[in-house]
């Protein structure tokens, strides 16, 4: 039996506003070539500045994995020729990478927890774009990408399955998201994944023969590369041929992955420091303020909505899912301290539309007081539950507040005491032939006496005192 080795290289987009060379907008998309100067579109005789933001960035990521920091930090010339890279070399780390020696714990369903190293997280920059014309028979560059700052996370060969990986890759994004230095788009490329997988028998001390597969952009995608590739290495090792070396390509709609390139080694590359961009020296006194600025991580926020909220563990890893949703709802129990029905009221109510695409968590059109001060009304049968959901709805739609749509439409369970008592004697009075048996021992007819009492008071006064009222007046006939 062969055991799978895989490590991963991550390449995320940092959230800077300018590139990390020049000051051309760092922002995804725009019309073809529109966010490019003469130095990130490679001109002889143009000079980088380096962005000390990405810099900044890219050390909070280090720290949310657990890094070492190196304090000494430059840049290294990776050479190679494609269209997509106007210099021929990309602007990288190879030889004093900012971030070093991290660790990042994962938990895998039924395997508990498993430390993951992290080899190196460095800074670059991202290449351009070729947009192939397969009508006209043309490839044409689009170069508003290219110097765009990257972080590359190379973890050690530390995963033996797809699992391992997808949770690995799951805890990153919302760590960078946490940190606010990535939103984690996989669909929009802001997160890429390279997976190098190689099959070792067991007691070998040596690791197998790794292929490469690059560039896959969706959690399904590296399970499906991860699964195919397992199965194509195992097949090779048992005929008793041997795997190759080797950059490949998953294809999505076959589903298997295919050669690209034979394996390019750090030598080829033809690296040296780039003698542009001055190395740059980090204070201690700046990575503490890095540090101090660092929100609490998921992991923390999780402990503490498990031990100090009782929260279930399944509902405090949905709400810390989202660092929005989750800082949400902490800004909710600030004001209405029953985390339980805060979080019931988010969880069943607020993701639900969310997921529905009425709105964005990032864009909550109410305020997490206004929130909360609808979920305490809700609780304290200030209004029905029913209509505390339509509430919920409208302030979505309209933007309006609770008080305003409660008011509008006559919402508020106003307990009229006159109404109730009169309603309830009519109701007995209707039911002659129900509240004899009732009498008579039949108490399982008070269900539906309750059931019309309800019908009839809804809204006007709290289930709680229509039971009440129900059972003081037949007691009295007794
Ligand atoms: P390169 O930079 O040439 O791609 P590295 O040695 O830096 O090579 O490794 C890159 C990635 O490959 C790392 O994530 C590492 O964990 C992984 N890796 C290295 N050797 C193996 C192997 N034999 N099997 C699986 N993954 C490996
Ligand atoms: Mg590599
Ligand atoms: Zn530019």
């Amino acid at each position: 039996m062969f055991i799978p080795v895989i490590g991963l290289e991550v390449h995320a987009e940092l959230l800077t506003d300018s590139k990390i060379f020049c000051g051309c907008s760092a922002e995804f998309g725009g019309d073809h070539n529109t966010r490019c100067c003469p130095s990130c579109a490679g001109f002889p005789g143009t000079l980088p500045m380096l962005n000390k933001r990405a810099v900044e960035y890219a050390i909070r990521a280090g720290f949310t994995m657990n890094c070492d920091i190196n304090k000494l930090t430059y840049w290294d010339r990776k050479n190679y020729f494609y269209p997509d890279l106007p210099t021929a070399y990309q602007v990288s780390q190879l030889y004093l990478p900012l971030c070093v020696n991290g660790k990042v714990d994962i938990n895998v369903d039924g395997e508990g927890s498993k430390q993951i190293r992290i080899h190196q997280i460095h800074l670059e920059e991202d290449a351009g774009k070729l947009v192939h014309d397969d009508f006209n028979n043309v490839s044409l560059a689009d170069y508003n990408r290219g110097g765009i700052p990257l972080i590359e996370i190379v973890t050690e060969p530390d995963f033996s399955n797809a699992d391992e990986v997808k949770e690995f890759v799951e805890k990153i994004s919302l760590l960078l998201q946490y940190a606010g230095v990535c939103e984690c788009r996989m669909e929009q490329g802001q997160l890429r994944v390279d997976v190098n997988i190689s099959l070792m028998r067991q007691g070998d001390e040596k690791l197998g023969t790794r292929a490469e597969i690059k560039n896959l952009n969706s959690i399904k995608s590296i399970t499906r590369a991860i699964e195919y590739e397992i199965k194509r290495q195992t097949e090779i090792l048992q005929n008793g041929e041997k795997v190759v070396q080797e950059t490949r390509r998953f294809n999505e709609n076959r589903g298997t992955t295919s050669s690209l390139r034979s394996k390019v080694d750090a030598h080829d590359y033809r690296y040296f420091p780039d003698p542009d961009i001055p190395a740059v020296t980090i204070t201690q006194a700046e990575l503490d303020s890095i540090r101090e600025q660092l929100p609490e991580l998921p992991d923390t926020r999780l402990e503490r909505y498990i031990d100090e909220y009782k929260l279930t563990p399944v509902n405090a890893k949905i709400l810390i899912a989202d660092r929005a949703i989750s800082d949400f709802f902490d800004e909710a129990v600030k004001s209405y301290n029953k985390p339980k029905s805060i979080s019931d009221f988010i969880i069943v109510e607020l993701l639900r539309r969310i997921n529905l695409g009425e709105l964005d968590a990032n864009a909550i059109p109410f305020s997490a007081q206004e929130f909360a001060r609808l979920v305490q009304a809700a609780d304290e049968q200030k209004i029905a539950k029913n209509n505390a959901k339509t509430t919920l709805r409208y302030m979505i739609e309209t933007g309006d507040s609770l008080d305003k749509i409660a008011e509008e439409n006559g919402f508020w369970i106003k307990e009229d005491r006159e109404k109730l008592v009169s309603t309830i004697d009519k109701i007995l009075a209707e039911n002659e032939n129900v509240v004899a048996e009732y009498l008579a021992g039949e108490v399982k007819v008070f269900g539906y006496l309750m059931g019309q009492c309800t019908k009839a008071l809804r809204g006007v006064c709290t289930p709680q005192s229509i039971k009440k009222e129900l059972e003081d007046k037949l007691g009295k006939l007794k």
